[in-house]
């Protein structure tokens, strides 16, 4: 059965809207989807023919300094738990936004953050849109430039931004009735393992083993540990739009794996 559980769109850093998401998922033939923007459900409306379409996100965790990603699906309990909290982010984000405003002021670049505020709307803002406003107002010749002269990690415009505490996120996404898995347990490599050791009883009990962009080997590593821990194995693709280096939408599972899947996306 072909799934697709982790995709973003313009409502996060995907380059399609979600529509347009929805639709290429529909025409790779998936029959599950949900569609997890960053920290934001904004596109969760969308329709995909012939799929069953679940409310989904990605959020973004802390864990002593270090980000960890978790995909949760809504499991039609109190969704809105989830929801409030990630407007709350997101307002603490445009505040940080608007700190960064006047840190390039400073240096001489002038941005209107009330319109790119305006713009985002429901989706995250953050300093892509800042690199983006900074190229449309000839303050750098690139994306790239943008972050190398001025936005980059640590430098003097950028303003660390408080991720919420994965305990946090899951104390949050439990109370919401939200499924819960480890998105690209690949980033976190031998962490992976401690994540779902130390967050099962926190209702971490996914894990994302068969992201779309496995090679054979890999996958059975993250199935095996699954299966180790007594852990749910959910797919996705991560697809960011055409451009990006992700796989195409739609990941195949078993029938076995397909079945637990389903079971776990019930509650
Ligand atoms: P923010 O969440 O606002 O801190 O923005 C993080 C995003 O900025 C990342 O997901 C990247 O898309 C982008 N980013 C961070 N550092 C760089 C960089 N050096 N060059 C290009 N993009 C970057
Ligand atoms: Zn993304
Ligand atoms: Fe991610
Ligand atoms: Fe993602």
């Amino acid at each position: 059965m072909r799934f697709e559980l982790h995709c973003h769109s313009t409502c996060s850093d995907g380059t399609e809207p979600a529509a347009e998401v929805a639709a290429r998922a529909a025409a790779r033939g998936v029959a599950v989807f949900a569609l997890t923007d960053h920290d934001t459900c904004a596109g969760s409306d969308v329709t995909v023919p012939g799929a069953r379409v679940l409310r989904g996100v990605e959020l973004s965790c802390d864990d002593g300094g270090r980000t960890v990603h978790v995909l949760a699906f809504d499991r039609g309990g109190a969704w809105h738990l989830l929801e409030d909290r990630l407007a709350a982010v997101r307002e603490a984000r445009r505040n940080r936004l608007r700190v960064m405003v006047a840190r390039l002021a400073r240096r001489g670049i002038a941005i209107d953050v009330e319109s790119l505020l305006a713009a985002a709307d429901r989706r995250s803002i953050g300093r892509p849109d800042l690199a983006r406003a900074m190229v449309a107002a000839g303050a750098a010749s690139s994306f790239s430039d943008a972050f190398s002269r001025h936005l980059y990690d640590g430098g003097p415009v950028d303003v660390p931004h408080q991720a919420l505490p994965l305990p946090d996120a899951l104390a949050v996404g439990r109370a919401a009735g939200a499924a819960m898995a480890l998105a690209h347990p690949h980033l976190y490599d031998h962490r992976s393992a401690l994540y779902l050791k130390r967050h099962r009883g926190d209702g971490l009990t996914g894990i994302e083993a068969f992201y779309g962009a496995y090679d054979p080997r890999e996958r059975a590593r993250w199935i095996a540990l699954a299966d180790e821990l007594g852990a749910t194995c959910t797919g996705g693709s991560d697809w960011h739009g055409p451009d990006a280096s992700n796989a195409p939408p739609g990941v195949d599972l078993p029938d076995d794996r397909s079945a637990a899947l389903l079971a776990w996306l019930s509650g």
